[in-house]
């Protein structure tokens, strides 16, 4: 029977006989090994059977250990030998699912008691044993029944209940020393080849996620081919843990979520507040020069509304719940869209008057189930920086061209300047004609070619009532957040039934443009205290300079410098305490203040400062009218918009 494999060639195998007979002869073509091979989506490992009747155009697909989807194959095989060790060491342990994921691979294990840290260390160092061992892997393939009673045998109920569940009547099984494990692999070839793992962390998991069954342990472990690639995933695990928001949160008195005040709602402390409403001002600001018009609007609304809406029909789930005061019936808003048609709606509008636009800071709550919360990123009540811009057919493509502009402005000022870009087209169920749809998709095509921007198309992933554009951000990290969305919408002016008098005195609907280019503020903060590790950009620090003296003779002196600092509008904290200096710079190093100023004797007797940066650098025999003047240019928004450039 002939097996292809592409780009290695054909090869002779016996029915029945596994492809590591071919190792062999594939070791005299190939340097490399493959680790396994691929076939229309399916992998298949060196442990498959063939039979002889197999299709003549069969051409299996090597995958080597570089190609990423290798990582799979190792990954499996090292839930296995975890799955191997945890029975070694606790027999009683009954096992349930253990699959790769994108970051390593999990088992989940049931256990009378939580797996603690020593135990994991324990387990490691096992894994490692078994890796030492170098056991080389089985796949089989027995029935249903065999198997049934192969896993009662071994007190495996989980597996029992899996089994029933498999459609077919075969099932393949793969075993390494005495531990077998039901798997549809694929695998490795053995476990020495598993060369670098690392067990992370434990957490409770629900068997099938369903909080009626019993808790199993999740044990989480990642595995890469080599070393240094491990060592590089766990430093950027170490990263990203100093960068969480939630953690610097704390540590920088930015905001909380207090469990006694609700899951998912954000109090923002003082320093938090400070830093939200520089950005909330400089956003406001900047929309007033563009010729939007700010409006606030109302957090609870009469249920009609949202009849009208259609978020009754449509959002219903993500709504929090009705409340009835004097016999009518309310709801929280979870946008705010309706409230700005009654805006446009004051006045008969002319076709000369667009486009118009609202903008609004705009607090909107809605429902998220606790599970899926997640600090400043997933919450339950949350300020979108939102507008609704009203416009004629003509002048859509124009205004979406000024709304890209916008969104990469404000992202740039924040110091994001790589995106990635989606937009979505028309789904199944939609409102409107195909060819306003049509009109409307090439117009946001324009805009983004216009920009010369890169865009992926979603087809299909439209919202019902118009086409989007998403925008990711890529942080520090080369990790990617969604913030920023811009969507057409033909269906809310329908539904409110808004027009303008056009040129020829007749009556036309508008088009509306729903969007966020910050996303939400919780979001977007939470982005930015991960971007920049909390030390952030001096024009939004929320304490910009803080001024130490060395001895309390300096007081008097440190006093008058932050009288002067103050008067200019600077953010400057003093820490005049009788504590040493190097305790002082600590603190503020801690605080990620971008300045210090250092003031001692000889600053005093000179009138002059010494300056400390966030990274160290010192600058001794400073003016302070020249410190000023430097400084004056960093606390301008775009500030950093020149630096990237
Ligand atoms: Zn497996
Ligand atoms: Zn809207």
């Amino acid at each position: 029977m002939k097996i292809k494999i592409k780009d290695l060639g054909e090869f002779q195998l016996k029915p029945g006989s596994t492809l590591k007979d071919l190792i062999p002869e594939i070791k005299k073509i190939s340097k490399e090994l493959p680790v396994g091979f691929k076939y229309n989506d399916t992998y298949i490992d060196w442990h498959y059977t063939f039979n002889e009747n197999i299709s003549d155009n069969l051409e299996l697909e090597p995958i080597f250990p570089s190609d990423k989807e290798a990582l799979v194959f190792l990954r499996h095989t090292a839930s296995h030998v975890l799955a191997q060790a945890v029975k070694e060491l606790f027999p009683e342990a009954k096992l349930g699912i253990g699959p790769p994921t994108e970051e390593g691979f999990y088992y989940d294990i049931y256990y009378e008691r939580p797996f603690n840290e020593e135990d994991l260390k324990k387990i490691e160092k096992k894994v490692k044993e078994i890796i030492k061992k170098n056991l080389s892997l089985e796949r089989r393939e027995i029935s249903k029944e065999e198997a049934k009673a192969l896993f009662k045998n071994l007190e495996e109920d989980f597996k029992l209940e899996l089994i029933d569940e498999m459609p077919d009547s075969k099932v393949s099984i793969y075993s390494q020393g005495n531990f077998v494990d039901l798997c549809k692999g694929p695998h490795l070839l053995s476990t020495g080849e598993v060369k670098a793992i690392k067990l992370l962390s434990v957490a409770g998991a629900y068997w099938r996620g369903d909080e009626k069954n019993p808790m199993l342990w999740r044990i989480y472990g990642t595995a890469f081919f080599s070393k240094e690639e491990l060592k590089a995933y766990l430093d950027r695990l170490e990263e990203i843990k100093k960068r969480d928001h939630r953690k610097l949160g704390k540590e920088l008195e930015l905001f909380t979520i207090e469990e006694d005040i609700g899951p998912g709602l954000v109090i923002w402390l003082p320093k938090g507040a400070i830093l939200r409403s520089i950005i909330e001002n400089f956003w406001k600001e900047v929309h007033l020069q563009r010729g939007y018009q700010l409006v606030y609007t109302p957090h609870i609304a009469l249920r009609d509304l949202w009849k009208v809406s259609g978020h009754l029909d449509f959002y219903a789930e993500n709504m929090f719940p009705p409340m009835e005061l004097e016999n009518r019936v309310y709801q929280l808003k979870p946008m705010n869209c309706p409230f700005h048609i009654y805006v446009y709606n004051q006045k008969r509008r002319s076709y000369r008057e667009f486009p118009i636009r609202y903008c609004e800071l705009g607090t909107v709550y809605r429902f998220e189930r606790s599970g899926v919360l997640h600090g400043l990123l997933r919450v339950r009540g949350f300020t979108q920086d939102d507008a609704h811009i009203f416009c004629r057919e003509d002048q859509l493509e124009e205004e979406l061209i000024k709304v890209l502009d916008l969104v990469i402005y404000f992202l740039k000022v924040f110091g994001f300047s790589e995106y990635k870009i989606f937009l979505s087209t028309r789904p199944e169920k939609f409102v409107g004609s195909p060819e306003i749809w049509d009109k409307a998709e090439n117009a946001l095509k324009k805009a983004l070619e216009d920009k010369g921007l890169e865009y992926e198309i979603d087809p299909g992933e439209g919202v019902f009532y118009g086409p989007k554009i998403d925008l990711k951000i890529k942080d520090v990290l080369g990790r990617f957040w969604q913030c920023s969305t811009i969507q057409v919408d033909f269906n809310i002016p329908e539904r409110f039934d808004i027009v303008y008098i056009g040129e020829d005195n007749r009556f036309y609907r508008p088009i509306m443009i729903h969007r966020a280019l910050l996303g939400s503020l919780e979001r977007f903060l939470g982005v930015l205290i991960e971007n920049y590790a909390g030390a952030f950009p001096f024009w939004i620090a929320p304490v910009q300079i803080k001024v130490l003296t060395i001895t309390d003779r300096n007081i008097n002196y440190g006093e008058n410098v932050v009288k002067i600092l103050k008067k200019e509008g600077f953010r400057v904290e003093a820490d005049f305490r009788n504590e040493k200096l190097n305790y002082k710079i600590r603190m503020a190093q801690k605080e990620k203040v971008p300045y210090m100023i250092i003031l001692g004797d000889k600053e005093e007797s000179d009138q002059v400062i010494s300056v400390r940066t966030r990274k160290g650098e010192i600058i001794n025999n400073l003016k302070l009218e020249d410190f000023i003047s430097k400084i004056k240019i960093e606390n301008q928004p775009e500030y950093l918009l020149n630096e990237l450039s």
